[in-house]
């Protein structure tokens, strides 16, 4: 696939290149691991994108929990619950920017198209071998067990989500 030259500026002023899907793109994201890999996914063609996303709605709506924007938690959570790690267990995440390769930071001041041409790339599909041989009742407990460590990630736990799982 074609992936676009982005320049980013990470928290420390460094500037640098890295490649990204066109940022006019919809429901089309390039997933991240720490360790550098890349995984694509189709959120229109990819059914566990509507799974994932309904479970945590009804989990949230479950707690009584009211968020800004529920999208947030679940990309936060979608590649680490639903999606194969990377070869060496490195979890997949959407939205993590790469790495800056001078102070190696992921916190990023700014990224903007660099003005450059696309470059041919290869990027596997997510995969969900794991996610598949859940059953109905471990995707709801591993939905909820991911949507409480956010909250207790973020330090901004709802009072509603018990301790007892
Ligand atoms: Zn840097």
């Amino acid at each position: 696939m074609k992936l676009t030259p982005m320049q980013y500026v990470c928290e420390n002023d460094h500037k640098f290149l890295a490649p990204n899907l066109s940022p006019y793109l919809y429901g089309e994201f390039l997933l991240r691991s720490r360790n550098g890999g890349i995984r694509y996914l189709d959120a229109v063609a990819d059914p566990v994108f509507d799974n994932v996303s309904h479970l945590v709605r009804q989990v949230l709506s479950e707690e009584n929990i009211k968020v800004p924007d529920w999208l947030d938690i679940f990309q936060d959570i979608f590649g680490e619950v639903a999606c194969d790690p990377d070869v060496d267990g490195t979890y997949f995440k959407m939205n993590l920017p790469p790495p800056c390769p001078t102070c190696g930071t992921y916190m990023m001041q700014s990224w903007d198209s660099a003005n450059s041409d696309p470059v041919e790339t290869d990027v596997a599909n997510v995969t969900h071998g794991g996610w598949d041989r859940m059953t109905e009742a471990e995707k709801h407990y591993h939905i909820r067990t991911a949507v409480k460590e956010y909250f207790l990630n973020t330090g901004n736990t709802p009072y509603t989500l018990r301790d007892g799982l």
